[in-house]
């Protein structure tokens, strides 16, 4: 089995970044006035189809840049990164275009302290980064700005840099994100070479975390638990008569709230990484559900005409969902597949937990709970999840051209 290969790819690594207070000023001041050129382009496109009845395009907008900036009123957009302010403008273009083409609502005005504060680096060509101690490091080569801003960097970057986003979310931390370009075929761990013993099946369970046809890996819900038990805490704290909205107390409150649940993701992202990576590296062939997630976590509070069922039943499940991050951890497993030359295979989710991944019997009744499966035909025996990791491995397989019985024995076989 071959597969196309592609030469270069696009990685984007995130770090915390920690500006000092000079540096957070100029940085918040060059976000505000890309908010602001963001707001007013908004406006005048506004204005001008209100009186023209046609829509002003990027192009047109950016040719008044300089223009505006010779305006004494709006003088102090000359200290800002021209290119920043050019992206701002692209921005806007892309929102419009997301609204005609009807992936996303008319676009709104950006608020300051409302949403995630951005500044974009559209040529990150001259970005260093500079080791200072073993996490910390330091990023120069930004434009108009002196020095470095400290960083921390968890993971090595490598590839050329290309574009860099500096933000700050609402709770006040900062982030940089630097995409950069890298050949793939330093990485490609199989050479293009697809062995089927070489393949692995990936169930997401909902007792176990992710359940391959190898191994379980298990996020650790104690510390994420523990987090979800504090911030209820506060949550109370919070509904007191007492904490008026809006007021010193809870503002304070809110940003303690938004901050551990920051670390929740952070949490689980980490290991969604770190399992995708292993799998993706390791294996060629990576078997997995195409479950919607999005759709599944909808169902449950149903519609006006069709209110959910089993709502409290369900929504605990889907709160294990989202709290584990299938869909995130499929995206992770896509891109890395691609980088690590492997191939993944998507497979329908029906039934993939009721088949006996032994005879092939197929009866409701083989699963006797959440956790365990037994076939009511030849009495095979397995750990519900891992029943349904075999049978998602042997159905990609399948579904790659090999015969049902090839694909079923090796699917048990490399377990
Ligand atoms: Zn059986």
């Amino acid at each position: 089995m071959n597969k196309e290969k592609k030469d270069t790819e696009m990685i984007t690594y995130q770090f915390r970044l920690r500006p000092t207070k000079a540096q957070t000023k100029i940085l918040a001041r060059w976000m505000g006035a890309c908010r602001f050129l963001y707001n007013c382009a908004l406006e005048q496109r506004v204005m001008a189809y209100e009186m023209t009845g046609k829509s002003l395009n990027y192009f047109s907008q950016q040719n008044e840049l300089p223009d505006c900036k010779k305006i004494e009123e709006f003088s102090w957009l000359k200290e800002v990164p021209s290119q920043s302010l050019q992206m701002s403008l692209r921005h806007l273009d892309r929102a419009y275009r997301n609204f005609f083409e009807g992936r996303a609502g008319f676009p709104k005005r950006k608020k300051k302290g409302r949403c995630t504060d951005a500044i974009c680096f559209p040529q990150a060509g001259k970005i260093q980064v500079g080791k200072i101690t073993n996490k910390k490091s330091v990023i120069s080569g930004l434009p108009k700005l002196k020095g470095g801003i400290k960083l921390i960097q968890h993971r090595p970057i490598e590839g050329k840099p290309k574009v860099a986003t500096i933000s700050r979310k609402a709770h006040g931390e900062w982030y940089i994100s630097i995409t950069c370009e890298k050949n793939v075929a330093d990485c490609s761990a199989h050479g293009g070479e697809l062995s089927v013993k070489k393949a692995i099946g990936i169930d997401l369970g909902v007792v176990k975390t992710i359940v391959t046809t190898k191994k379980d890996h298990n996020l650790d819900l104690r510390k994420i638990k523990q987090l979800e038990k504090e911030i209820a805490k506060i949550q109370r704290r919070l509904s007191k008569p007492e904490v008026k909205k809006f007021s010193k107390k809870w503002h304070y409150y809110q940003k303690i709230v938004r901050k551990k649940h920051t670390k929740i993701s952070r949490i689980r992202k980490n290991f969604l990484h770190e399992v995708s990576k292993d799998i993706c590296k390791n294996h060629a062939i990576v078997c997995m559900e195409n479950l919607k997630v999005k759709n599944m976590s909808k169902s449950a509070s149903g519609t006006i005409e069709n209110p959910g069922k089993m709502v409290s039943q369900k929504s605990g499940l889907n709160r294990s969902i989202l709290r584990q991050g299938w869909g995130m951890f499929r995206q992770f497993c896509e891109y890395k597949t691609k980088r690590y030359g492997s191939h993944l295979e998507l497979v329908s989710p029906k039934n993939t937990s009721r088949i006996c991944s032994s005879c092939g019997h197929t009866c409701k009744e083989n699963r006797l709970s959440q956790s365990e499966f037994l076939c009511q035909n030849c009495g095979y025996e397995e750990n519900a999840d891992k029943n349904a990791a075999n049978n998602i491995l042997a159905l990609g397989l399948e579904s790659m051209g090999l015969s049902t019985l090839e694909a079923l024995t090796i699917a048990t076989s490399v377990a």
